[in-house]
């Protein structure tokens, strides 16, 4: 067996450039400037996209609020939502293929990743409408014969969404559906680097029926169209996926209208194996975690802790294992992993794994970017890092990229230790065929989802989101629906028997 499994470029023929414009009040806008997505796998431009202004982020901003304030959609009755969100669904699955293409292309993820993502998104946005019409608040029938109290849940009004390029549909559909069944209305700004996908969703609402305005599309950067988003007076909520850096920008600025702010932010996220494991499973699912998306996952499972009896026979069969996962051209549909997202970016990954090599860690697989036969040089080698002690940067941030990390431990309470001593907390897993051991774990570990003896398993209805620096908030699941809803005390009298609080003699 060679180093790795090469999947060299396809015979498949490219797309034209796509043109995206922005999508304001139901006009689709150009800008004067424009910006342009080479792939990362194939080196040739995939879209031009309209390059957003404040102006232009500010016009979006103005038909959302109008949209919201006249109640062309938050006065709709649920029923009549969830008709228009569940026609989207059908649109996208109509379109699974063309916006797989593309977001292959603009992101270098393999195209049987991107469809599955493009599909699975339609069942979001079938479970948001399925959620619109289960809205309910409580009643106080308990106060005394005079008093009947309810609480109410109202939509909270605007929402600025700004997504990242690792799933840019997929998230999209994390947030929107659900903003849009409790009835508000939207700004979108999709990354620079994956807009089309979000661009190409405006044809579909618009088919599906969705009135003018309720959602708008601002393309372009963080600065100066992000920025808006989150600054803007007239905007209620801001929820963003995105670096912790940018987040904490985000709620900074935010702050100074209390608007309020969700956030899906970084991992480090670390899988605990025991001794008593089914190692075979847990070693495929060690291999998925930190390979998945060539690791630019904010789920990757980028550090394992593997007590130190089975460290060396665990981490030579995931070295195995690694060595069959098939890299290469992300348009074969044979290839699991693709393209780094930038040069930058795979430079950042190498520093990475450079500075550990220096500090004393081990390289046992890869190390080093990859050539794929015919196309460029934008890929890394899957890569697996030994004698790695708790305090190297490589075992503490988010490498974000093909690079896994090798931790032992001696104890389970030092495993969890190991797992807490990190800025982020998003996701967790352990591996032990003891139900004990395992819920302990899932107890004490600090992270907004456990996985036990799986990994990355996700449904519409389970809730998700981080702790710590991983961000505040929760998205999609019944949790999701009400992080876009505002509550309203409404207390009444019943008849006139209350004595009045001025006393006149
Ligand atoms: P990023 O923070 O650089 O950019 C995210 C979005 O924010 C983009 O649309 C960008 O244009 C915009 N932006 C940049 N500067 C801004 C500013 N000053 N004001 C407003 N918006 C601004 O993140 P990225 O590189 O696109 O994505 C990778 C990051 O996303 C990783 O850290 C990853 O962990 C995280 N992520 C988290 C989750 C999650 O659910 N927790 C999911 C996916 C990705």
């Amino acid at each position: 067996m060679t180093e790795m499994t090469l999947i060299p470029r396809a015979d498949v023929a490219l797309p034209d450039v796509r043109m995206n414009r922005h999508w304001i009040g139901g006009a689709w806008l150009d800008s004067a400037e424009h910006s342009e997505r080479v792939s990362p796998s194939h080196g040739v431009v995939v879209s031009r996209s309209a390059k957003g202004t404040e102006d232009e982020a500010r016009a979006a901003v103005a038909a959302a609020r109008a949209a919201f304030d006249d109640g062309r959609w938050s006065r709709l009755p649920a029923k009549a939502r969830a008709a228009v969100l569940l026609q989207v669904a059908d649109l996208i699955e109509a379109n699974v293929e063309r916006f797989a293409l593309i977001e292959t292309l603009e992101s270098g993820k393999p195209i049987s990743q991107a469809r599955g993502e493009v599909a699975g998104a339609a069942d979001l946005w079938r479970y948001a409408a399925a959620l619109a019409r289960t809205v309910e608040g409580d009643s106080f029938n308990g106060l005394g014969p005079e008093m009947l109290a309810t609480v109410l849940k109202e939509p909270i009004g605007v929402v600025s969404i700004i997504t990242p390029w690792n799933f840019p549909f997929w998230i999209l559909s994390q947030k929107l559906p659900f903003a849009l069944a409790a009835g508000c209305t939207c700004v979108v700004k999709p990354s620079e680097m994956t807009p089309s996908t979000t661009a190409m969703l405006a044809e579909l609402l618009d088919q599906a029926g969705l009135p003018a305005g309720v959602v708008n599309i601002v393309l372009g950067y963080g600065q100066p169209v992000g920025a808006v988003l989150a600054a803007d007076a007239r905007v209620d909520m801001v929820t963003f996926t995105g670096s912790t850096a940018v987040g904490k920008t985000i709620s900074r600025i935010a702050a100074d209208n209390l608007k309020k702010v969700a956030l899906e932010l970084g991992g480090k996220n670390p899988q605990v194996i025991f001794p008593d494991a089914d190692l075979d499973s847990a070693a495929d699912a060690v291999v998925f975690g930190v390979f998945f998306n060539v690791g630019q996952c904010c789920n990757s499972g980028s550090r394992i802790i593997v007590h130190e009896d089975i460290a060396e026979a665990f981490t030579a069969k995931v070295v195995e294992l690694s060595q069959h996962v098939t890299f290469g051209d992300p348009l074969d549909p044979e290839t699991q992993v693709g393209a780094i997202v930038t040069p930058e970016h795979g430079a950042k990954i190498d520093g990475y794994v450079q500075a550990a090599k220096a500090a004393g860690a081990r390289v046992v697989l890869g190390g080093g970017p990859l050539d794929v036969p015919g196309l460029g040089a934008q890929f890394y080698r899957p890569t697996v890092v030994t004698d790695v002690t708790p305090d190297m940067a490589i075992a503490r941030d988010e490498v974000f990229g093909p690079v896994l990390t090798v931790l032992t431990f001696r104890t389970a309470e030092e495993a969890i230790a190991l797992c807490n001593d990190a800025e982020y907390g998003l996701s967790a897993g352990v591996w032990s065929e003891n139900v004990h051991t395992c819920l302990t774990f899932a107890r004490e570990v600090q992270a907004g989802t456990v996985w036990t003896n799986t990994w990355m398993d996700g449904f519409p209805e389970v809730t998700f989101g981080g702790v710590k620096q991983s961000g505040q908030g929760r998205e999609i699941g019944r949790y999701g629906l009400e992080e876009f809803m505002e509550i309203k005390s409404v207390v009444m009298r019943i008849g006139r028997t209350r004595a009045n609080w001025v006393k006149t003699r």
